[in-house]
């Protein structure tokens, strides 16, 4: 199986790895010119501390890439559009593209631009850190680590179980799931909760789940979240949402929006909680909670530069 990523970011080098690790040909597309030189020169994977040098092909010219069997997105949800837009002129009429990113809005917009036909959607809770230029890094693999993903069509089904066949095969827990829409919006409940709270107090995730005044404000998170999916005719498990903040608490991760935070970049606050607050307001339903971290958080990324770092 042929496959482009296109956003070789911190998600799209680990997938890439596993994929071409399971025997598939694999080519990593990406806009940063400094970051693919890198990875032609081996991109560099720091796995559990231990340092390796794998070679996958890079590129930034579109054109060069060719046909391929499977568009993969891998880039910030913010930046899905223009990713798409450019991909589409390496598809063929019935080139299936998969989204495993968080936040709501891809998925539709990849709708849009190639149908639902062709559509795989998908999300995962594996991590990667983008370290710098041709470099990533992550942990061990946990077995509370997933990648799930559903073709919305039947006509895309089976190049979805080939791409889960491969993840399986390079040791990645994936499956096909028989309710995507209820995963996906558990993982967005999950990440209001905590990439908001860990972006606006700088800490690991496991520090807001071990305290009482985290823990209660995530589940208050999770509630809103909750209330907004079930409107949307999404079958949420908030228990086990809430439970999730339980099973993390000696984690030491680094969620992306706090890493967009520590670089002074643009976070996906809009496909992860504005995205939410727009669908509440459709039904009516009170997000004073959400909107509250909304608005922390835009203020946070629109004043990087006046921040306070010191006193004088
Ligand atoms: P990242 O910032 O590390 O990588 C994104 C890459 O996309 C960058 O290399 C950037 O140059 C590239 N890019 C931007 N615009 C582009 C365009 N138009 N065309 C091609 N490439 C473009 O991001 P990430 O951490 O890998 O996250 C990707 C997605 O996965 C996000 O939705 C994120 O929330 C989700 N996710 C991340 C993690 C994690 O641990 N990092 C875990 C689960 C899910």
């Amino acid at each position: 199986m042929k496959i482009v990523i296109i956003g070789a970011g911190a998600m799209g080098c680990r997938f890439g790895l596993a994929l071409k690790s399971a025997g598939a040909d694999v080519i990593l597309f990406d806009v940063w010119q400094e970051h693919v030189d890198a990875i032609n020169k081996g991109l560099k994977v720091i796995r559990n501390g231990k340092e390796e040098l794998v070679n996958i092909p890079a590129t930034s010219d579109i054109k060069s890439v060719g046909a391929v069997d499977l568009v993969m997105i891998f880039t910030k949800a913010m930046h899905t559009e223009s990713a798409l837009k450019t991909s589409l002129e390496i598809m063929g009429a019935d080139t299936p593209v998969v989204t495993l990113q968080n936040g709501l809005g891809s998925l539709s917009i990849i709708e849009r631009y190639v149908g639902k036909e062709r559509t795989i959607a998908g999300i995962t809770n594996y991590q990667s850190d983008l370290v710098g230029p041709g470099i990533i890094s992550f942990g061990e693999d946990r077995p509370v680590f997933y990648a799930k993903l559903k073709a919305l069509d039947v006509k895309s089904a089976s190049a979805a179980s080939e791409l889960c066949e491969l993840l399986r095969s390079a040791g990645m827990n994936c499956e096909i799931s028989d309710d995507i829409l209820k995963q996906i919006w558990e993982k967005l409940a999950f990440n209001n909760a905590m990439n908001m709270i860990t972006a606006l107090i700088k800490q690991r995730d496991g520090v807001v789940c071990k305290s009482q005044f985290g823990f209660e404000l995530s589940a208050q998170i999770a509630r809103e979240v909750t209330a907004v999916g079930v409107a949307e005719g999404v079958n949420i498990d908030y228990d086990s949402v809430v439970a999730t903040f339980g099973n993390i608490k000696e984690s030491t991760h680094i969620p992306s929006m706090l890493q967009d935070v520590v670089l002074q970049r643009p976070t996906e606050v809009d496909a992860i909680c504005g995205a939410v607050i727009e669908k509440a307001g459709t039904y009516g339903i009170e997000t004073p909670t959400l909107k509250a971290m909304y608005s922390l958080i835009k203020m946070l990324e629109d004043n990087y530069e006046t921040q306070v770092t010191q006193l004088n």
